[in-house]
């Protein structure tokens, strides 16, 4: 360790004791998929991961309440029907301990940790121009080379902590949702507030009431949140899915989503089927309003999210999204605080749509206060508490569940440096510039695993993991067989990509003009904003993809 800090070049330290093929950072899924796909290819590699062990997102994620809102059948890796058939999922929709416990036992079925090193925090990504490889320097100062680097970084992995002035100050515990402790928590008979209402302030707001003397939530915008699914996994419906997984693998690669859209049959009581003859329109507005409020009535809020046009049109926006509010009114006791918690200033399908677990019930417990800071903003914090401009909040644990800094936040973080030595950072000053979200011109043999302008966060992320490090393997398989070094972008097939990525999302909900979400860089001040993620669905993309490997990958330029 001491010859680490010194700065001396390791060279990977792989098993022959050689500079590894691939350098990838990050041990959470996409990581942890590389490790087992590269190596299955017969390439060297080495993962460095900043966390202790495996998981990534659910290794970080631990607040109280933290759990996936994809099904875990599907939200779990399609590449070993070993895996598929071992292991059991105990919830239809898993918390984040059952996930990080499959992220577990994939590492060791698959013997992964022995290309991992864990506790190291890469710092910087260099090109050497000459040598014609990447060079990594660690905080720790230790260093390692490989021809190929994959990013494996994650889309929400850098949590961010507003500054509020004073916040030093505290004098109690403070947590982020985002980088929860491995340790328990006791909040028992503690005063607890909460800054922040987004996925992981819903999820984690009715947990920490319920074990809080007294929780203060305080809010600055209000969210739209629809009831998750809380079934138990029953063993005759994972049996069924055991049985069609190959043909669930490929529903997902052709769904939107990535998601499949298999629904068992022969587990599923006849009379807790879907009668699919009497399914409602897929248009809100051909509803009259009687229909759309028993919609609501029959399914509950999650109703709204089943008509497509909520999220094309804007006329059947505003009527879903006062239906959510006259909703929310009958479901919180005080009408101050209903109103408090409607969403007003932008429609349903401009974030990431927010699933719950009892949230709105919580405002009715008495050991529960809601802040408006829109009405009453944060002046400061100071060492016992948050002061706004109405009163003064006495806490003894302060948490943020403030979100992160989505999307390009880790690679920005990780200081590379391409071709010449040109930054990352200069290339995106104005929002990320990529091809397929896979790789940057100026910065050869360089990959990112759902980077920016793939469908990464609107996809299911195992699918979405699993295509991109596939394309990845082949990529550099194909390399390695013609003879080719280096491969990038082509600066016209970066350009040209990012026209298609913003024309998808123009007109739809996500970029609204009153819309402000993560994936349009809104919540990092000084962020440029632009729409991230790519839009035009999965399928699309994937074809995309393989149309490029198919022809030799013209859109890209080799040397
Ligand atoms: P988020 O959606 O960005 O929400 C952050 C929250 O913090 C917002 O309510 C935001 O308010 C508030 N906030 C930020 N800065 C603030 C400030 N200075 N003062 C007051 N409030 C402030 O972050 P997140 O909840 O962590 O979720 C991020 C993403 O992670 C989700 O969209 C989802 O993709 C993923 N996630 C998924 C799950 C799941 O699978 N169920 C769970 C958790 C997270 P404003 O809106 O006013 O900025």
């Amino acid at each position: 360790m001491a010859d680490r800090a010194q700065g001396q070049v390791s060279q990977g330290q792989t098993p022959e004791g050689q500079m590894p093929d691939v350098l990838v950072v990050g041990a959470g899924f996409a990581g942890m998929y590389a490790v087992h796909r590269f190596r299955s290819q017969g390439l060297s590699v080495k993962a460095l991961e900043a966390g202790s062990d495996v998981g990534g997102t659910w290794y970080w994620n631990r607040y109280p309440g933290a759990r996936c809102d994809v099904p875990s059948l599907e939200y779990s890796y399609g590449f070993s029907a070993e895996l598929e058939q071992e292991w059991d999922w105990p919830e239809v929709f898993s918390a984040q301990a059952d996930i990080l416990r499959y992220a577990n036992h994939v590492a060791d079925k698959f013997d992964l940790r022995r290309d991992m090193q864990f506790d190291t925090r890469v710092v910087a990504v260099e090109w050497l121009d000459d040598a014609h490889r990447w060079r990594l320097t660690t905080e720790a100062g230790e260093r390692f080379e490989a021809p190929f680097c994959v990013m494996a970084t994650g889309c929400l992995s850098i949590p961010i902590t507003p500054s509020v002035p004073g916040a030093a100050d505290f004098r109690g515990e403070v947590y982020h949702t985002g980088m929860w402790p491995k340790e328990p928590v006791d909040l028992a008979g503690k005063r607890v507030g909460i800054i922040g209402t987004g996925s992981s302030g819903v999820q984690a707001i009715p947990e920490l009431a319920r074990q809080a003397a007294h929780l203060t939530v305080f809010q600055r915008t209000p969210v739209y949140t629809v009831p998750a699914n809380r079934k138990r996994m029953r063993p005759d419906v994972q049996q069924e899915f055991r049985e069609h997984y190959r043909e669930i693998r490929e529903m997902q690669q052709n769904n939107q989503g990535g998601v499949s859209t298999f629904r068992p049959r022969k587990s599923v009581r006849r009379e807790a089927r879907v009668d699919t003859t009497n399914a409602p329109p897929t248009r809100l507005l051909d509803l009259t309003s009687e229909q759309r409020r028993d919609a609501i009535d029959r399914f509950g809020l999650g109703a709204l999210l089943a008509f497509r046009d909520v999220y094309s049109d804007a006329r059947a926006n505003e009527i879903a999204n006062e239906l959510y509010r006259d909703t929310v009114r009958t479901m919180v006791r005080d009408p101050d605080t209903a109103e408090r918690l409607l969403p007003k200033t932008y429609g349903l399908g401009c974030k990431r749509q927010v699933i719950d677990r009892d949230y709105y019930d919580t405002f009715n417990r008495d050991n529960v206060t809601l802040v408006d800071l829109v009405e009453t903003p944060v002046d400061t914090v100071d060492a016992t508490g948050v002061r706004t401009s109405a009163r003064h909040y006495e806490l003894d644990v302060l948490v943020y569940a403030t979100g992160f800094d989505a999307m390009t936040g880790a690679l920005l973080r990780a200081n590379i440096r391409g071709r010449g030595g040109r930054k990352l950072a200069d290339k995106w000053r104005d929002g990320p510039v990529a091809y397929l979200g896979l790789q940057m011109a100026g910065f050869p043999n360089l990959f990112t695993v759902t980077g920016p302008g793939s469908p990464s966060v609107l996809c299911n992320m195992l699918v979405a993991i699993e295509q991109h490090v596939n394309w990845i393997g082949n990529c550099i398989g194909w390399l390695r067989a013609n003879g080719a070094r280096t491969i990038e972008p082509r600066e016209e097939s970066e350009t040209g990509w990012i026209a298609h990525v913003n024309e998808v999302a123009e007109g739809t909900m996500f970029t609204a003009p009153t819309c402000n979400s993560w994936y349009l860089g809104a919540n990092v001040p000084g962020k440029a904003r632009i729409f991230m993620p790519y839009v035009g669905g999965y399928p699309r993309y994937r074809a995309r993809c393989e149309r490029e490997a198919a022809h030799r990958y013209e859109g890209f330029a080799l040397g």
